[in-house]
């Protein structure tokens, strides 16, 4: 049997997340609210992540549950943040979504039950989905750049420009526009 740490930071994702209308309008701004728990759109272009390339994971923005990493985000060219896969399909619920003379399938935190975006069949490679996620719903929380150790001595007192990697540009993990 697997022993939980009590310390882990991460919360227990398999616990919902239930809170009342006016606890989530206090926890939540008022676009965040709007989205999430009202299903809401945001423009597009106007979201904090739709343009942004920084590492790290990104969460609900209601209950933290880990729902995407950047390693998955790619330029869909949207205007909304767009993931070919989430971290755990059993962190994503989804739904048919009817409304605005459509039919789509609407995402939601499956730990929450807050509204996400929706999920379509012309993404990339490798699993072709482009989930199409409001960046109101989410919460970047930043890879942290792992700390300066003793593997590097090589290096050390050359300038960084020297270094053979450190000009390098980062593999493109983005998946290619179309
Ligand atoms: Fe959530």
């Amino acid at each position: 049997m697997s022993q939980k740490n009590p310390d882990q930071a991460e919360p227990d994702d398999s616990q919902p997340v239930v809170k009342t209308d006016a606890q989530w309008r206090k926890l939540l701004t008022a676009e965040q609210y709007r989205v999430t728990r009202q299903k809401g759109t945001e423009r597009a272009f106007t979201g904090e992540y739709w343009n942004c390339t920084k590492e790290g994971v990104y969460r609900c923005v209601c209950c933290g549950a880990e729902l995407f990493t950047s390693d998955t985000k790619f330029d869909s060219g949207c205007g909304w943040p767009s993931f070919y896969a989430p971290t755990d399909d059993k962190r994503i619920e989804s739904a048919i979504d009817r409304s605005h003379g459509m039919v789509r399938t609407e995402v939601m935190c499956r730990r929450c039950g807050a509204h996400l975006g929706h999920v379509f069949n012309d993404g990339p490679r490798p699993t072709g989905l482009r989930y199409c996620i409001n960046s109101a719903s989410l919460k970047l929380e930043e890879k942290t750049p792992a700390p300066a150790d003793s593997s590097d001595k090589r290096n050390a007192g050359k300038p960084k420009a020297e270094q053979p990697d450190a000009q390098k540009p980062k593999a493109d993990k983005s998946a290619p526009k179309r």
